[in-house]
């Protein structure tokens, strides 16, 4: 997955030409910058590669992912549906609107079950946000439905998915909104940076006020730019867009490489009777950014883990056990655990989760070994790779 192991030329280029200007603001200074708006370059060339209409840059994706309930009119006290498998920018965005996270099961697609999203609709639901978890979606086409019969708006976090698509379209963009992550580990990086994608201009045009301290963007005068609404910083800057600037033009390639890679481990496996693998939604293409596979049960997924780390395979996750990326390790958010005061109506409407009962998501992602794939592997490394993945599990389950 991460795009920084083929840095190049190309991102050097790209941000000599920053230096260069020393513009390094993405807006504003229009006569200094001598025709170099990266982060605008960037935008468009995201949407293109997208297919949508509008895209709105930002400095991480956990700012995407605010900026997208922001835009959307989301604030405090409504709530919005999230999995319990997922990286916690998840609920800190929505923490950070003033609105309640409600984690909702996972199913074998590793992201959420539509069946489960059903039942925690009440009459305060706003948005359904499934996270495309480790290269595949959620059943967009079933969440849309849901969506559509409620009038909720449907948020993609594609922040690990870049490149993915459901029924032809690119992961971000089936949704109302759709979220990217920049960062330095994903597949295309800026450095830190991250991206809300949409087919609405009301919801463009909000992204780039609110992310931007509320500027109109009107003129060409930024100090007598208007304030139509509250806003915060949330900007990227032109060194950080220059980089996602060259990489993204090297998107295709890098899901070339990635979908080459997971094929060859993918088949070293499936072999193996005790293994079987995650389900894509029919409609839908990985973005091959990690091969993920289920054992018989937790017991034999600890064990290969455990064994695949021993024998030097690297980059191996269980996250039944991890602290980042699931439900049984976030106290911090079940216990409220934040430095000041939050908005009473976390405090009025945030559910009990010690009395919930996620043994669906522990049936599923206890038994989970995700096996990132890596851009800068040789082939020898892979096959390698593969051979050492299956022989570790034969001996261990
Ligand atoms: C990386 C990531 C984010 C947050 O992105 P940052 O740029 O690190 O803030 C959000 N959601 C998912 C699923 C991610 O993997």
């Amino acid at each position: 997955m991460p795009g920084f192991e083929l840095f190049g030329e190309q991102e050097k280029k790209q941000v000599q030409e920053v230096l260069d200007t020393g513009v390094l603001m993405r807006y504003g200074f229009d006569g200094m910058r001598k025709g170099q708006w990266k982060a605008l370059e960037l935008e468009k060339a995201l949407a293109k590669r997208m297919q949508v209409e509008h895209a709105q840059l930002l400095n991480s994706g956990t700012s995407a992912l605010t900026v997208a309930l922001a835009s959307a009119g989301v604030g405090a006290g409504d709530e919005v549906i999230m999995p319990t498998f997922t990286f916690v920018a998840s609920f800190e965005s929505i923490l950070a609107i003033g609105a309640v996270p409600i984690l909702v099961d996972v199913d074998d697609t590793l992201t959420l079950s539509p069946d489960a999203v059903e039942r925690a609709i009440t009459e305060r639901t706003k948005v359904i946000m499934p996270v495309h978890m480790c290269g595949s979606m959620a059943d967009l086409k079933a969440l849309k439905f849901i969506c559509d019969t409620h009038g909720l708006l449907l948020i993609e976090d594609a922040c690990q998915a870049i490149g993915g698509t459901f029924e032809g379209k690119p992961l971000g963009s089936y949704g109302d909104l759709g979220c990217f992550s920049f960062d330095y580990v994903k597949t295309i990086t800026c450095g830190e940076g991250g991206a809300v994608i949409t087919n609405h201009e009301k919801y463009k045009i909000n992204a780039d006020r609110f992310s931007d301290h509320g500027h109109d963007h009107m003129g060409s005068d930024r100090g007598a730019e208007t304030h139509p609404f509250l806003g915060y910083n949330y900007r990227i800057s032109e060194l950080n867009a220059a980089v996602g600037l060259a990489q993204i033009e090297r998107l295709d390639e890098f899901l070339t490489i990635q979908r080459k890679n997971y094929t060859i481990l993918r088949e070293a496996l499936a072999s193996i009777p005790e293994v079987s693998f995650r389900r894509v939604p029919a409609g839908g293409e990985e973005s091959y950014a990690f091969l993920n596979f289920f054992l018989p049960d937790e017991a034999s997924a600890k064990k290969v883990h455990q064994a695949l780390g021993n024998r030097g395979v690297d980059a191996c996750f269980y996250w039944y056990d991890n602290n980042w990326h699931y439900y049984r390790k976030w106290e911090h958010l079940t216990n409220l655990k934040s430095l000041g005061k939050l908005p009473q109506e976390i405090y009025d409407q945030l559910p009990d989760y010690s009395k919930l009962d996620f043994s669906k998501s522990d049936h599923w992602v206890g038994r989970t070994i995700s096996c990132l794939v890596k851009l800068g592997w040789s082939e020898t490394d892979v096959h390698e790779r593969a051979h050492k993945m299956a022989a570790v599990i034969k001996a261990n389950i």
